[in-house]
């Protein structure tokens, strides 16, 4: 059988851990069959932030993005799973809540475009930088889960 496991990375973004739905969130992650592989609560610097969102310095935004991402603590994730990026792409939906599909993380609790709770990588290649990024090499646990999910 060919497996296509990979690890991707998440941030419930301030408003998803004020609004006190960090374990909603995971919990759809670990319902998916995705394993958190590292896990860190804390308040990211302006400087760390500007610089993981880089790519988009030049608009509008951006200003508003930082802002936002340093307004209270953020849980920095490392899942990992099967297709884990295009899974976690979909479970949290598009951009705009507007435009999100009913089930997904950001049609649920997103208010707008802004504060659309929770962060992922847009591919692999973004994957493996972002979580270099976040975590240090040691952070990233390994770890064989269980066959299903208990419970
Ligand atoms: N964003 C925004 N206004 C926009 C586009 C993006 O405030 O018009 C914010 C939003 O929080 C988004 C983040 O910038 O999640 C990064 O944008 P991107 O296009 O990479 O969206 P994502 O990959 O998060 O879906
Ligand atoms: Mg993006």
């Amino acid at each position: 059988m060919t497996t296509s496991l990979q690890t991707t990375f998440v941030i419930i973004k301030p408003n998803g851990v004020k609004g006190g739905i960090i374990g909603e969130i995971i919990s759809r992650f670990e319902k998916s069959r995705l394993s958190v592989a590292a896990i860190s609560l804390r308040n990211i610097t302006r400087a760390e932030t500007e610089g993981f969102y880089a790519e988009h310095k030049d608009r509008g935004f951006f200003g508003e993005l930082v802002d936002f991402m340093t307004s209270g603590p953020v849980v920095l994730l490392a899942l990992r799973g099967e297709k884990a990026v295009e899974a976690v792409r979909h479970m949290n939906g598009a951009t705009n809540p507007a435009n999100a599909l009913p089930g997904t993380i950001r049609f649920d609790y997103a208010p707008n475009t802004g504060e659309n709770v929770v962060h992922s990588s847009d591919s692999a290649e973004s994957a493996a930088r972002e979580l270099a990024y976040w975590f240090k090499a040691e952070e990233l646990t390994e770890y064989t889960p269980a066959s299903h999910v208990l419970g």
